[in-house]
C-alpha cells in the first residue's frame, strides 16, 4: 500500500511524519474520512467544506487547495489500486518545538492521506442484520463539532463497546444522545419522526447526516433535529446510525435490548437506498 506524506507517495510502512510533528505531540490537528464507490466519492463537497471549517477553527493554512488536494487522493487511490475505498486526509499544524502556543513562525502544515479497500457488498450484508450499540458518558470537550484527530474519549467509549461486543458506542451527556463515538445517532419515533441530534458544537455534523436529512425530505419524511434520551431510544421504532464508513446503519440493540423487535426497521433501509442512489447518481 501507498500513502502520501507532504509531498511524496511512499510505501504505508515507510510513511512516517517527525516526532515533533504537532498531531504527534498534541493531537494539534484535523483529518477527513472520504468514502469512494467506483471511482466516484460520496459528499465530495461536503466532506471538503468540513475539512475547511476544521481548519480555519484551530487556524491552520490549508497546505494545499482543493484541485490539488482531489488529486492527490485520486493519485493515491490509482497507486493503491482501489476504485472502493476509505480515504483519510489528515492536516496537523506541523512540526515544531514543543511549546503548547503555536510555533512563533509559522511551520508548514503535515498532510497525509492513505486509502484502505471498502467492500459495499459487506456493508450491505451488515446492513440486512443490523448493528448494537451500548451508552457510554460523553467525556469529550466542548468542540466535538471540530473534527480533530484528538479522538482519545472516542476511543475509550469504541474500547468500551467492542468490550461489550458491540459495534457502536452512544455518547450520552446530561442524559441525552449527542452521538456515536465515529458516527452519528438517530432514532424513529412511535409518530414516525425521524430524530437526530442537532448539530450544535456537542456533535460533529456528518456529512452523511446533513445528507440523509436532505433524502429523507425530498421522500417527504419529517426530520426533527432535536436531543432524544437513551430512555426514549430504547422506546423507539427504530435506531440507526450513520457515517462516511457506515452509510445508514440500522440499530437493531441497545445496551443489550432489542430495538424495533431486533431487526432492521423499513425507515433505515429506505433512507439507506434513498442515500446510496443520492451519492451513487443513480
Ligand atoms: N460523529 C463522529 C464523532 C464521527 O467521528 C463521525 C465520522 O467518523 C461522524 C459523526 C459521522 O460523520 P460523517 O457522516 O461525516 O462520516
Amino acid at each position: 500500500r501507498i500513502a502520501y506524506v507532504n509531498g511524496a507517495y511512499v510505501p504505508l510502512a515507510e510513511a512516517a511524519v517527525n516526532v515533533e510533528d504537532r498531531g504527534y505531540q498534541f493531537a494539534d490537528g484535523v483529518y477527513e474520512v472520504c468514502l469512494v464507490v467506483g471511482g466516484r466519492f460520496w459528499d465530495e463537497e461536503g466532506h471538503l467544506d468540513r475539512l475547511d471549517r476544521s481548519l480555519a477553527a484551530l487556524e491552520i493554512a490549508p497546505p494545499v487547495g482543493r484541485r490539488a488536494l482531489r488529486l492527490i487522493a485520486s493519485e493515491v487511490l490509482r497507486r493503491n489500486r482501489l476504485r472502493d475505498a476509505l480515504v483519510y486526509i489528515q492536516i496537523t499544524r506541523g512540526v515544531a518545538a514543543r511549546n503548547h502556543a503555536f510555533p512563533m513562525r509559522p511551520v508548514p502544515p503535515s498532510l497525509v492521506v492513505t486509502a484502505k479497500r471498502f467492500d459495499l457488498e459487506k456493508s450491505e450484508r451488515l446492513a440486512a442484520i443490523g448493528v448494537s450499540v451500548v451508552t457510554a458518558p460523553d467525556i469529550r470537550w466542548g468542540r466535538a463539532d471540530i473534527k480533530s484527530v484528538s479522538l482519545l474519549p472516542n476511543v475509550l467509549a469504541k474500547q468500551a463497546a467492542a468490550k461489550a461486543g458491540a459495534t457502536e458506542a452512544w455518547l450520552v451527556r446530561d442524559g441525552k444522545v449527542t452521538e456515536g463515538a465515529s458516527s452519528n445517532a438517530w432514532i424513529v419515533t412511535e409518530a414516525g419522526e425521524i430524530v437526530t441530534h442537532p448539530a450544535t458544537h456537542e456533535i460533529l455534523s456528518g456529512i452523511t447526516r446533513r445528507t440523509v436529512i436532505d433524502c429523507a425530505e425530498a421522500l417527504q419524511l419529517k426530520v426533527v433535529e432535536r436531543p432524544f434520551s437513551a430512555a426514549e431510544a430504547l422506546r423507539a421504532q427504530e435506531a440507526f446510525l450513520t457515517s462516511a464508513t457506515n452509510l445508514v446503519m440500522p440499530v437493531v440493540a441497545i445496551d443489550g435490548r432489542k430495538i424495533g423487535g431486533g431487526r432492521p426497521g423499513p425507515m433505515a433501509r429506505r433512507l439507506r437506498e434513498a442515500y446510496i442512489r443520492h451519492c451513487a447518481g443513480r
